[in-house]
């Protein structure tokens, strides 16, 4: 008899137009997981977490995930591994009532797929799109620290550029990098500020309503308590 559990990618996710075959978690995930978190040294980025927790349950190992698509993708392999649900203690802001209470995910889940469109700054005009498949290892190769890893990203969302009506669709990474480094802030910033707007977003949010007091208030799951094993 061969010792050998069978799980197939029996899960299905729509994660943005993406239908992504899963699997669970094992306890080897589990357990790789643990270790890195409980090594001081290792950066817990966006990167370890694709490596470590998703890439071993995906189907397609060639996957292009966005920042809140990996989320979102996270969120459903934890649901079928640990929980659909969570627990949290909630003191109340007015009357201090403390109240343990359980959360379904998908009650607080909203997700909004991205919209995007031409971004027109002075004689500039980006073109923006979806991440294109041959340039998600650089991204993945770059990832260090949050700020960078949303930089790269924007980045690998620039598709092609006019400038004073000449269209520029032949660059490397490290041309775009260089060229959007050299933008004045200002004129960056707007054009970040406009890309914000198209990219999809995520939101937890739960209304609580204190039993003793009736008060409400918005509380942020961003970051949901025990959300891994700990
Ligand atoms: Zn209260």
């Amino acid at each position: 008899m061969a010792l050998t559990y069978k799980a197939g990618y029996d899960y299905t996710a729509k994660i943005g137009d993406k239908e992504v075959k899963f699997k669970q978690w094992t306890a080897k995930e589990e357990r790789t997981y643990l270790q890195a978190i409980e090594n001081e040294k290792t950066e817990i980025t966006d990167k370890l977490i694709f490596d470590i927790l998703i890439k071993p349950c995906i189907e397609d190992k060639n996957l292009v995930l966005s920042v809140q698509e990996q989320k979102l993708l996270l969120i459903e392999i934890r649901k079928v591994s640990i929980s659909e649900t969570f627990t949290d203690e909630i003191e109340c802001k007015s009357c201090n009532n403390k109240e343990i209470i359980t959360i379904k995910i998908d009650d607080i889940l909203s997700y909004e797929k991205s919209n995007y469109k031409d971004i027109k700054v002075q004689d500039m005009t980006f073109h923006v799109g979806e991440i294109k498949t041959n340039k998600a290892k650089e991204r993945l190769i770059m990832d260090k620290g949050i700020i960078n890893y949303i930089f790269v990203d924007f980045l690998l969302h620039i598709h092609s550029i006019d400038i004073n009506g000449e269209l520029n669709d032949k660059f490397t990474f490290k041309e775009l990098e260089k060229f959007m480094d050299s933008l004045p802030t200002k004129i960056f910033d707007e054009v970040f500020e406009q890309y914000q707007l198209m990219i999809d977003s995520l939101e937890l949010k739960y209304k609580y309503k204190c039993p003793e007091c009736n008060e409400e208030e918005i509380i942020d799951y961003t970051n949901i308590p025990n959300f891994l094993w700990i």
